[in-house]
């Protein structure tokens, strides 16, 4: 999931200055976990802005709103409410928030929180990010664990200068990643493995990590999908 926070409340009004009136859409998977995003928060922003002398026009909380055909379709079901807005507010990722912009062609789309990172809960309200989606997985070779996402240095081969008794030198509170690394590989029988890995060169694509990615299955190129 993408983990998110919320945008300050002045950062909002300030994109809503020239709009007295305002569609917000909410998002019912990632920023619903985040609680930045979900039925409870859209309520919650709605007043806010209506405090502020704004009207919302009408709130949606498509399921997934990263998918563009569902939103768009959700949003169609409330084309009045929509219509009447001057802009709409998105309460989810920066991918949420360019899947409404994708469909409301001429209205202007706002982010109403920052995407932080890729990530995974524990718990409710736990959540840590795990993977900076570098387009080359190379997890197999460290036990499991990404050092990309978990070093705040990206150390691929091994722990910096800085590791010190266990601890990360930029986080004395946090493990080094190398720490959980070496402690897994040891657990799941893949020591050997990982200390190969450790100080080898030219083991990672970087290359494979372009801008903009994309994904699309050979049918629907080719018109078959
Ligand atoms: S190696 Fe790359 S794809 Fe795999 S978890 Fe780490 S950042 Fe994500
Ligand atoms: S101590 Fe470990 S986790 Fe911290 S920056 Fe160095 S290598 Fe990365």
């Amino acid at each position: 999931m993408i983990a998110s926070k919320k945008k300050p409340l002045e950062e909002i009004l300030g994109y809503l200055q020239d709009a007295q009136s305002v569609f917000i859409v909410g998002c019912g998977d990632c920023a619903t976990q985040c609680e930045t995003g979900g039925e409870t928060e859209v309520a919650q922003m709605k007043q806010a802005l209506e405090a502020a002398g704004k009207t919302v026009t009408g709130t949606a909380v498509p399921d997934v709103t990263c998918n563009i055909l569902d939103t768009a379709r959700l949003l169609r079901k409330q084309k009045e409410a929509v219509a009447a807005a001057e802009a709409i507010l998105v309460l989810s990722c920066g991918t949420g928030v360019q899947s409404v912009a994708e469909s409301q062609e001429s209205k202007p789309v706002y982010p109403g929180v920052d995407s932080l990172f890729s990530a995974v809960t524990a718990r409710k309200g736990q959540i840590y990010e795990r993977c900076v989606c570098c387009s080359d997985c190379v997890v197999g070779d460290y036990a499991g664990i990404c050092p990309m996402a978990r070093c705040p240095k990206g150390q691929l081969h091994g722990p910096c200068g800085g590791y010190d008794d266990g601890k990360c030198e930029v986080d004395r509170n946090q493990s080094c990643v190398w720490t959980l690394i070496l402690e897994r590989a040891e657990k799941t029988g893949q020591l050997e493995r990982v200390l190969e890995h450790m100080g080898a060169a030219g083991v990672k694509d970087y290359q494979a990590n372009r801008h903009p990615a994309e994904l699309v299955f050979e049918p629907r190129r080719a018109g078959r999908l």
